[in-house]
């Protein structure tokens, strides 16, 4: 029979993963059949979740795009598209349970891909938080918050927090109170110096309040319907809204914690196979190998796919070591026309990440992930 291999999640590594699996040519290979299981119908392009959080930025159906739509090129013996959660995992058995809407069913696999990706722990909408009307309505909802806001307070100097930071800074500017609540003495804490500081000095003349070296350790909803907030250094904030953006974690809650690190990262080898399996694999956010970056994707896949192959073709010495990357490569925007990054040792010029990135976060790029065709 036809071996199955099963993907879990259609974000940007499952799916691209998908397409490139059902794209293989060698007489083995093109037998498999792939089964695609994910949550949410639609892939979404969280990456420009940031700007999306503002009222009338960015049009939903840019933001999430059918995975159907990209898979009616295939036969339909090749492939099949299950939108539903994987609730659990019999590794002896080598079945999947999955949730849909209607039934709970096991799924076989002969080969299974963790691609289940990661989200924030609070289900704010910068990532999936469940099915496509979850993330929707979750959106939507964050929209109204901060359209309606007066003082809105972002805690997490990462990327996320200064983009997000950024592009209600450059919207709102002198309309609301708005303030970055930072844990360390810098923002992007993790980059060289100069990017934290260029990042920094942007938000500065847009009006943006920083805090440093702070935590928020405690909330309180008052009658008012604003926030308080206590941080670590004994000060408190008021804010009609608070959006935590930090501790961004595999979406791992299905698995056993014996194949997870402490912070719940899948164990990879450098095969990408999970460690001391041989027939599950994992790519994308879910693992342990590299920074939870869509840039790290790519690579993962190609060797992933390149693995699989050589294990369909029986071809054990094909199966070779994956060498993660540790040079820094990332773009942050502070609005359309602003931005900082990171490549290698060298800092971004801003005015590149605009041209880059910033216009339009790189939602025209969706249609053809989507399709496979990227
Ligand atoms: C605001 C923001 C901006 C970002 N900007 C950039 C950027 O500019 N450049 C960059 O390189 N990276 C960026 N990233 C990181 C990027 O979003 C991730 O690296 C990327 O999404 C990882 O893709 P993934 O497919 O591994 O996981 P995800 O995109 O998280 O996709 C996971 C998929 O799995 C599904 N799923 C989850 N659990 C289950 C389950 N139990 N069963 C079935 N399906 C499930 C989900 O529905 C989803 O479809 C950004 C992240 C954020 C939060």
């Amino acid at each position: 029979m036809a071996p199955q291999i099963v993907i879990l999640g259609g974000g940007f590594a499952g799916l691209t993963a998908a397409h490139k699996l059902l794209k293989l040519t060698t007489p083995k290979a093109k037998e498999a059949k792939i089964v695609l299981v994910s949550e949410s119908a639609h892939l979404y392009w969280n990456l420009a979740s940031v700007r999306a959080v503002i009222p009338d930025q960015i049009p939903d159906d840019d933001l999430f795009r059918p995975l159907s739509d990209g898979f009616t090129q295939y036969p339909a013996s090749r492939f099949k598209l299950i939108v539903g959660k994987a609730t659990s995992v019999n590794f002896t058995q080598g079945t999947v349970t999955v949730q849909t809407d209607s039934r709970t069913e096991p799924v076989p696999y002969d080969q299974l891909v963790l691609a289940t990706g990661s989200s924030l722990p609070n289900s704010l909408p910068f990532k999936h938080v469940g099915s496509t009307d979850d993330t929707t309505t979750a959106l939507h909802d964050m929209q109204n918050k901060i359209h309606q806001a007066k003082s809105i307070v972002i805690a997490g100097g990462g990327a996320t927090g200064v983009e997000t930071m950024g592009e209600l800074a450059q919207f709102y500017r002198g309309q609301k109170k708005l303030t970055l609540v930072i844990s360390g003495h810098r923002a992007l804490a993790d980059l060289i110096p100069s990017v934290g500081k260029a990042a920094e000095a942007e938000l500065a003349k847009m009006g943006v309040e920083m805090v440093h070296n702070a935590t928020v350790t405690g909330r309180q909803e008052e009658t008012s319907g604003s926030t308080s907030l206590t941080l670590s250094n004994g000060n408190t904030l008021q804010a009609d809204l608070y959006i935590p953006l930090f501790g961004m974690a595999a979406n791992t809650s299905f698995l056993p914690s014996s194949i997870l690190t402490e912070r719940g990262d899948v164990k990879l080898d450098l095969t990408l196979r999970v460690q001391g399996m041989q027939n599950v694999w994992a790519v994308g956010d879910v693992g342990n190998l590299e920074t939870k970056q869509a840039t790290k994707v790519d690579p993962q896949v190609k060797h992933l796919v390149n693995n699989l192959q050589a294990v369909l073709e029986g071809n054990g010495n094909g199966v070779t070591e994956y060498a993660p990357s540790t040079k820094p490569l990332i773009a942050v925007t502070i609005g359309r026309s602003k931005g900082t990054g990171q490549m290698g040792g060298w800092k971004l010029f801003g005015w590149l990440v605009s041209y880059m990135k910033g216009r339009t976060l790189l939602t025209e790029k969706g249609a053809a992930l989507v399709s496979g065709s990227s």
